[in-house]
């Protein structure tokens, strides 16, 4: 499931072909993704230019002089640049057709992905309104994860995983940033000291980053290729490692539950 640090190499992959450019003509070829795509959207955004295209927790905003539209590459999306005489592949349902003579793909067989319309406000929009600060952004901080967590039982992997928490930190990102951090998942968020918190803010950030610099690797992959960020798996120290031996002491990481999400960790390393 593409998480943050592959939004955002996304996001970095497809911009050269949009920002500052035209929509030519946007094509629909399948409007049932998780949610309907808008009948009008090809209208709204044909003929605009593209202002930017930025990144709020998972989600795209292509923000053009008609206002903002919402993309989301739910389960299993992709997005990628091909030539304009290519044809489409499956799974291909959407595309944007840019006046710098690309075409930009969204690719999506499972169907979660979205495309919506958010208007001139995108930050009022249902589905970013309740979003907490970026774990990438000045407002994040281990002072803020502390104030949050005050009197907190629940456990701190489900806090930081909440999006009204902080926004954008996956599955995958929360076990490895709880690991480095020597941070037991199940421990209660208000059991955590301010020193411990703020090393868990800068471990979030920084295997984040260290995703993101790995899907950076790859960006060439979007000009004719599979579209395919890079997905940081060799660099992974416990997500999907159970049973195998922790990278640092040896014991076998263990994997749980928790909130319906596979948890690892090592319960020697983590406290
Ligand atoms: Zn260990």
């Amino acid at each position: 499931m593409p998480e943050l640090p592959e939004v955002e190499t996304t996001r970095c992959g497809i911009a050269p072909a949009l920002v500052g450019h035209t929509i030519q003509q946007v094509v629909i070829r399948e409007r049932s993704l998780r949610w309907p795509v808008p009948q009008d959207i090809e209208k709204r955004l044909r003929g605009q230019r593209v202002l930017q295209l930025t990144r709020r927790a998972k989600y795209l905003l292509l923000e053009t002089t008609g206002g903002t539209a919402l993309i989301h590459l739910g389960m299993s999306g992709s997005m990628r640049i091909t030539a304009a005489d290519e044809p489409p592949e499956k799974h291909d349902h959407f595309e944007i057709q840019s006046s710098s003579g690309d075409i930009v793909r969204f690719n999506d067989p499972r169907r979660f992905g979205s495309l919506l319309w958010a208007g001139a406000w995108p930050a009022k929009h249902a589905l970013l309104v309740e979003l907490g600060p970026e774990p990438l952004s000045e407002d994040f901080s281990g002072a803020y994860l502390h104030a949050t967590g005050k009197g907190r039982k629940v456990a701190i992997k489900q806090h930081i995983m909440n999006s009204k928490v902080v926004a954008g930190v996956g599955n995958i990102y929360a076990n490895e940033a709880l690991f480095r951090a020597g941070i037991h998942p199940a421990r209660a968020a208000g059991r955590i000291a301010l020193a411990r918190m703020e090393v868990l803010a800068t471990e979030i950030r920084s295997v984040l980053r260290d995703a993101i610099r790995q899907g950076g690797t790859t960006l060439r992959d979007y000009r004719g290729g599979d579209g395919k960020p890079g997905y940081f798996r060799q660099q992974l120290l416990v997500y999907e490692r159970g049973d195998e031996a922790c990278k640092r002491c040896g014991t076998a990481i263990r994997r749980t539950t928790q909130g319906q999400r596979a948890t690892y960790y090592c319960h020697s390393c983590q406290t």
